[in-house]
This record gives C-alpha cells, structure tokens and sequence, in this order.
C-alpha cells in the first residue's frame, strides 16, 4: 500500500508530480480549524524501510517522472540528515527525479540554517508550500497558530536568499465575521512583502472534531457569509501589487463559492472582472448560507 490514507494532500501545482509518503500528520497539529487538531494524527514518520521499497515502486510506475512531491503535513520538521539521506535515496532508486517539494511549516525554515537549507537545496529540494493562513497576527493568534507574521516574513526571506522557491495559502474568513476588511488587507500587505511561485486562496470550512468546530459551537467564533467572503477575496486581489512576474495564483478549491484561476498580475483584471460578476448576482439575492463543509473538501 502506497499511502495510509484513502484521501491524500497535494497542492494543486504539484498534479503531475510523482507522489511519496514520507509521514503523515503535523508536528504542530494546534491550528485549531486544521483537521489535525482533532489530535488523531500526530507527526509519524513511515518506516525508512517501507519508504524505500515505495519510491522503488514509484519508479517503476513513473519511469522518466521528474519532480517528486512528498506527502506529510510538514516534511521539512525532520532533522537535516534524514532528509539527505532521503533525498539521496530517491536519487539513487528514481534517478529521473530532480526536483523534491514538500510541505512545510514558517518555523521549520527558521529552524534550520542556511547551511543546512542549501544543502538541502543542492540535494534538490524545491518548492515548499507553506501555510500562512493570514497576514493579521490578531487573526493568527485567534486560531493559534503558533507564529507570527513577522517570524513567517523572516523565514520566507531566508528562502528568497537561498533561491528556494515556495508557495503561500491563505484562508479567506479567518477572521470570523466583521473582519473581512482587516483579513484581506494584512494578507495582502503581507504578500506583498514576498516573492511566492504561487498563491492559493482557500475559504474557511469547519471540519468534524476540530477546536474550530467547538467554538462555532459555543458561539465563540462566528463565521462570516458567504458576501463578506466574497468581497475579502476582492479586497485582497485588489491589493496585491506583486514584484515577480507570472505568479500562479490558485483559488478554484471547492470551498470557493467562485473558481477563479490565472497568473499575476497578467490576469488580474479578468480575475476581478469574475469576481465582481458572482458579488453582483449574490447582490441580486442568489447567495445564501454559511460554509460549513464536510471534511472531504479540504
Ligand atoms: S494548519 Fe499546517 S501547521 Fe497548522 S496544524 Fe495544520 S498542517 Fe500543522
């Protein structure tokens, strides 16, 4: 068996990437909306041996492939000498791969040095898609996220130094209701400030077991509406004023009440343009309903 879940995550660049369980679960797993909150799933590492004879399999099924992705929460967690050792096995048993990205965490950067990020690097790790949620620490801290937007700033500027490239998500309705204005602009702000391969907008769903859940419950957080989602997405979109050139940007996750995909800012007016379009037909009473979505969406 390839992977221990039914369900796997992948970000939406890495679709024709050749897939490999390195773990499952987060070494953080306190993100109170994030499913790994439910503490069913804490960081756990497949066996090196079941690692080894999958990426064996792998290349017998992908012959030629090139680009890896490797599943886990966040890869990056595990000490540097594992992952050279990883790396160097995927290397040796799929020689056609050049490029391995990962999930990773803003403190999992910060938490190694330049050294051992190049070296990494010169093993081929590329991309590291990381979860920045929010740009607001108000918004940050609320859903304890453990790190603060200055620290992810840092991390993601020891990254542009080393050449690393990465992919940022963000999550449209975290701040709960009413606070749709102040999300949008400080995400935004905050991109702004990087150089991201890719930007993935996501809206805030409420997943079974998760600490999220119980406080929608006891009505300590509540949800904005779909219109406020909306016009936050707006908002952001309109803010961004990106440096880099062709930046993928993602927001076609079926918890967003519109599909929109594209590069920026080439596409930026026509981005808007559909989004404008949806907020005018909800305007005209077609919308309704919050967004609370069973777990499989995610
Ligand atoms: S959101 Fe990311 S960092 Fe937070 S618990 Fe989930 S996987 Fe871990």
């Amino acid at each position: 068996m390839l992977y221990t879940n039914d369900v796997v995550y992948r970000p939406p660049p890495e679709q024709n990437s050749v897939l490999l369980e390195i773990a499952t679960g987060c070494s953080y797993g306190k993100c109170d909306f994030c499913r790994y909150s439910t503490g069913e799933e804490e960081l756990c590492l497949i066996p090196p041996d079941v690692i080894r004879k999958n990426i064996y399999i792998l290349s017998q099924a992908y012959p030629g492939r090139e680009r890896m992705f490797l599943l886990g929460g966040n890869v990056l967690a595990f000490k540097t000498d594992f992952l050279s050792q990883l790396f160097q096995e995927i290397k040796l048993y799929f020689p056609s791969i050049r490029t391995i990205s990962m999930y990773a965490r803003a403190k999992d950067v910060l938490n190694k040095s330049f050294d051992q990020l190049f070296s990494l690097r010169e093993l081929g790790m590329d991309t590291l898609y990381i979860g920045i949620e929010s740009g607001s620490d108000r918004i940050l801290k609320i859903h304890n996220k453990g790190i603060n937007s200055a620290e992810m700033l840092a991390a993601l500027m020891k990254l542009d130094k080393l050449g690393i490239p990465y992919g940022l998500s963000f999550i449209i309705g975290l701040g709960g209701k009413g606070s749709y204005y102040e999300n949008a602009t400080e995400s935004s702000n905050f991109i702004n400030k990087t150089y991201p391969q890719s930007i993935r907008l996501m809206t805030l769903t409420v997943f079974t077991g998760t600490v999220l859940e119980r406080k929608v419950e006891l009505g300590d957080f509540v949800l904005q509406d779909e219109y406020e989602s909306l016009l936050e997405e707006e908002i952001l979109i309109k803010n961004l004023e990106l440096d880099a050139e062709d930046t993928l940007f993602v927001a076609n996750h079926v918890s967003n009440r519109v599909p929109l995909l594209g590069l920026l800012p080439r596409d930026k007016a026509r981005i808007l343009k559909e989004l404008r379009t949806e907020i005018d037909s909800y305007n005209l009473g077609e919308g309704n309903g919050q967004n609370i979505a069973d777990e499989n969406h995610w």
